[in-house]
Parts: structure tokens; sequence; C-alpha cells
């Protein structure tokens, strides 16, 4: 089970580096568990996609120039 938790710092660094790279199965699980039982974190999980979003308008914008 220890293998499984993951403090909120750890789940923070874990949502940022999804952006970038595919996690792997431990992490992914991990993150699920985390999330799920934290309060804080799913707050976090938001705001990285909302992120993601306004990335994703960004590029397409700098592409589209
Ligand atoms: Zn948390």
């Amino acid at each position: 089970m220890t293998l499984l938790t993951r403090t909120c710092k750890e789940v923070a660094a874990l949502l940022i580096a999804r952006e970038d790279r595919t996690l792997r199965l431990g992490e992914r699980l991990a993150l699920r568990i985390h999330l799920r039982i934290c309060e804080a974190c799913p707050r976090f999980e938001r705001q990285v996609l909302s992120m993601r979003n306004g990335i994703k308008q960004w590029r397409n914008y700098t592409n589209s120039d």
C-alpha cells in the first residue's frame, strides 16, 4: 500500500509531468487513489486541465499566425 501512497507534493508533480509524458501504471494508480482521498489535489488537477486547454488555444493562435 505504501507503494501507492503519494504526498500532495508528489501528486502535484505527477499531474504536471502527465502533461509531458505518459505516466507509468503505478503512477497512474497512485494518482487515482490519491485524488479519491484528497480534497486539495482534485482542485489542482482541474487547474492543470484548464491550463492545458489554455496552452492548446495559445498554440493554435501562434500556429495560425
Ligand atoms: Zn493531495
